[in-house]
C-alpha cells in the first residue's frame, strides 16, 4: 500500500478550488470546464480537446488533481482495511461472547454433576451392592447423570 501523507493531503485540498467540481462537456465539442459548483468558477479550461489545445488551470488546482491520482486509490486500500479489522473486531467480540456463555454453561453443569454422586449400597445376604445416586436415589447413573452425558449410556431403561 501506499504511503499516505495525510497532512500533505489535507493542505493540498485545503489549497484547491471549494467543491464539489463537475466536468462539462458537450459531446463532439472541443472545448470542457471543470467548475466549482459552490464557488459558481472555473476550476480549469480546456480548449482542443480532439486537437493540439491548451488547459488552463490554477497550480493549487492541477497540484491538489496530482495528489489525487495517487492518494484516492491509496486512500481506498485504507479505508477497507479498516473495515475489514473493524469486522474481525465485531467477529471476536461475538467470540468472545460465546466463550463466556459455554464457561458458564459448563460451571452450571459442573455443579450439578457435583450434587449427583455414588454411593454403594450394601445388600443383605453378601450380595453383591449396587450404586445408587446420592441426590435422586436411583440406580446409578441417575437420570440426571445420564442427561448430562457424564457416563456412557447403559442402554437401560430409567429404573428411577
Ligand atoms: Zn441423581
Amino acid at each position: 500500500m501506499a504511503e499516505l501523507d495525510y497532512d500533505e493531503l489535507q493542505r493540498l485540498a485545503d489549497a484547491a478550488t471549494e467543491g464539489p467540481w463537475k466536468w462539462t462537456h458537450e459531446p463532439g465539442d472541443d472545448e470542457g470546464a471543470l467548475r466549482s459548483s459552490s464557488e459558481e468558477r472555473y476550476v480549469l479550461c480546456a480548449n482542443g480537446l480532439h486537437t493540439e489545445g491548451f488547459i488552463a488551470v490554477g497550480v493549487a488546482d492541477a497540484e491538489f488533481i496530482a495528489a489525487a491520482r495517487s492518494a484516492v486509490p491509496a486512500l481506498l486500500d485504507r479505508v477497507r482495511e479498516l473495515e475489514s479489522q473493524k469486522v474481525c473486531e465485531h467477529q471476536n467480540a461475538d467470540y468472545l461472547r460465546m466463550m463466556a456463555e459455554r464457561d458458564a454453561a459448563l460451571s452450571t453443569i459442573a455443579k450439578v454433576e457435583a450434587l449427583h454422586t455414588s454411593e454403594g449400597w450394601p445388600l443383605p445376604g453378601g450380595r453383591e451392592s449396587k450404586e445408587y445416586c446420592t441426590r435422586c436415589n436411583c440406580r446409578w447413573p441417575c437420570p440426571t447423570i445420564r442427561a448430562l452425558g457424564s457416563v456412557p449410556s447403559t442402554g437401560e431403561g430409567n429404573d428411577g
